[in-house]
């Protein structure tokens, strides 16, 4: 498994060796990771760990005393109904260890950290990535040093010094932090949620634990929050992969969702553009997506396209509307994750979906990080 691994650019397809300190190619491509795993064995699956570690061929990582793991992933599958909607069924990854999804990409690009022997790391983030790479570095005995904009919330920021991780605060936008790291990286490994394919190998079990929950169907729609666009890559990797190994015979249609105030991908996609152009930077209560130029736009653009998926924005007043819905039924998500819920109301209006389709929608992030920005919201009404 180990002389095949290599990361290969996206664009130039020039290859690197996997302990590369490079984070990127020459040219400014991100790499992908050139293996193809081996198909994890179906009916022998039931044993297992419920964690993303049960798809252990698919994991990328060569021996196992370098899992590092807080037991992240196989998070409940709860139904819900909507409007005329009967068939929703919501992900509930804010039930991962430090309360996000990213729990399951940190998992894998920290052991294989801990696999290339690196002792320190850094990372930037919007909150969710920051607190959960450093959780997983303190499990490895990994220093980490994480670059988070100064306005993030005060309950991510709260964790990720907690976790033992050093924390520098970086004025202005999320990519005014993603400069600042950029030149850390030189020196230090760059533990890139956005960049590294490590990362990406661990979200793409969200696939495979839908497939699996669903009795190993697939559902005809998976709308999720879409920023740096981490889950909807993850989500069809794989998906794809369960194709190729004919496990299932096709790939829902994979439908992102952003905030109306940072939306480059649905303006792209709009204008049926072949990349994605950087957008100005505003706030909107999705910190977690406010993303103005991702660093994978072209393949976004052509998921959309092989899955006959689409983009959807959400204005801040439908993701406060969405997040209260949520809660309401006794689900507490951050406003990121709550992007999803109105957005079924825009698809619907524009014939995109329909009440006879079985949906799932990604819930990325727990509510407990926002409470200064949610406290705004609640206090009013419940006095
Ligand atoms: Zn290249």
């Amino acid at each position: 498994m180990e002389e095949r691994m290599r990361f290969s650019c996206s664009l130039c397809n020039r290859e690197y060796p996997l302990d590369t300190r490079d984070f990127r190619c020459q040219c400014g491509g991100a790499f992908d990771l050139d293996w193809t795993p081996e198909p994890f064995p179906i009916s022998s699956l039931q044993g297992r760990e419920m964690s993303v570690w049960r798809y252990r061929e698919s994991i990328p990582i060569l021996h196992d005393e370098n899992i590092v793991s807080l037991h992240e992933g196989f998070t409940p599958l709860l139904p819900f109904s909507y409007g005329e909607f009967k068939k929703i069924l919501l992900k509930l990854d804010y039930l991962c260890p430090t309360g996000s999804y990213k729990d399951r990409g940190s998992s894998i690009l920290i052991s294989k950290l801990k696999e290339l022997g690196v002792t320190s790391c850094i990372a930037d983030s919007s909150g969710n990535a920051g607190a959960s790479i450093a959780a997983y570095s303190a499990r490895a005995g990994i220093q980490c040093k994480i670059y988070c904009p100064a306005y993030t919330s005060e309950g991510k920021l709260v964790q990720i010094r907690a976790y033992g991780a050093q924390l520098v605060r970086v004025p202005g936008t999320r990519a005014d932090t993603a400069e600042a790291v950029q030149e850390e990286a030189k020196k230090v490994y760059y533990a890139s949620h956005n960049w590294n394919p490590f990362f990406s190998a661990g979200v793409k079990t969200m696939a495979f634990e839908i497939c699996e929950q669903m009795g190993w169907n697939v559902p005809d729609a998976v709308l999720c929050p879409t920023g740096y666009s981490g889950i909807y890559i993850g989500l069809y990797d794989g998906f794809k992969e369960l194709v190729r190994h004919g496990v299932i015979d096709k790939i829902p249609r994979l439908i992102g969702i952003q905030s109306e105030a940072v939306s480059p991908i649905y303006q792209a996609f709009s204008r049926k553009a072949g990349e994605v152009a950087e957008v100005p930077s505003r706030t909107t209560l999705a910190e977690g997506i406010a993303c103005v130029h991702p660093v994978r736009g072209k393949r976004i653009l052509e998921i959309a396209q092989e899955t006959r998926g689409c983009f959807e924005i959400v204005s801040e007043k439908e993701i406060m509307e969405g997040w209260k819905e949520l809660a309401r039924r006794g689900i507490y998500v951050e406003p990121t994750s709550a992007v999803v819920v109105r957005a079924i109301d825009r698809l619907q209006q524009k014939a995109l979906l329909d009440g006879q389709e079985s949906i799932v929608l990604i819930l990325t992030g727990i509510g407990l990080k926002a409470t200064e920005t949610l406290s705004k919201y609640v206090s009013a009404e419940n006095e």
